[in-house]
């Protein structure tokens, strides 16, 4: 691994370690175990209600409205793959900077960048492009023919999860945040996958951590 990632080189030696998906026909220009493009054919799972676009419900006045789908573009998501940044600190911001230029990607990869408080307030919930365009992710590696990237909604935590633990009011701000999108696209717990256990990609990644609490996070739903 090359040694000229600048400034944040130990950032991206980690997440091109821990490889945190593709995005489009350029995945083939990056280095390193990100690089995989070998993909198994992943059938989606079936889900029932998933050719509706969104359960009808009444907007609720204390999810915060960036949440909510632009009317009109949503997409019939089916399942949620969770996350860790690999870093200590981040925002979206930071992450689409670096999904930009270290990795020649559209920008962040996921739809949603829950902080930590360093670099982004800890707990606050971040929107990215790809959720308000409603448009694949790049968070699950291997395009196209990549369900999750197409299907399910990446959420990424800030934290290397291989050293610490999510902070309580990150896991309060995902509970909330997967409460909504749960009701809202009719997805059981079982579609809630981290990254490393996610079906067609078991086992290609450390993320989101040995020490994200998924079993912890599933009573709290
Ligand atoms: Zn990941």
């Amino acid at each position: 691994m090359k040694r000229i990632l600048g400034l944040c080189g130990a950032m991206f030696t980690i997440l091109l370690i821990t490889g945190c998906g593709t995005d489009g026909q350029i995945a083939p220009r990056i280095v390193g175990r990100a690089a995989h493009t070998v993909l198994q054919p992943v059938p989606v799972p079936s889900n029932p209600g998933s050719n509706q676009t969104h359960a009808p419900q009444p907007v609720d006045k204390n999810i915060p409205a960036a949440w909510y789908p632009p009317p009109g573009r949503e997409k019939g998501w089916k399942a949620i793959v969770l996350h860790h940044s690999a870093t200590h600190k981040g925002s979206a911001e930071k992450f689409d900077d670096y999904h930009k230029n270290g990795k020649h990607w559209k920008g962040v990869g996921y739809d949603f960048v829950i902080g930590n408080g360093n670099g982004s307030g800890d707990g606050h919930v971040e929107v990215t492009f790809r959720w308000r365009e409603q448009i694949a992710g790049a968070h699950v590696g291997g395009t196209p023919g990549n369900w999750a990237n197409e299907d399910a909604i990446g959420i990424c935590l800030v934290g290397d999860f291989t050293k610490t633990s999510p902070t309580s009011r990150q896991m309060n701000s995902l509970v909330k945040l997967i409460r909504f999108l749960q009701r809202r696209y009719r997805i059981p717990v079982g579609r809630i996958y981290g990254h490393s256990d996610t079906p067609g990609y078991k086992g290609r990644t450390l993320c989101p951590g040995k020490n994200f609490p998924m079993y912890r996070l599933k009573r709290m739903l």
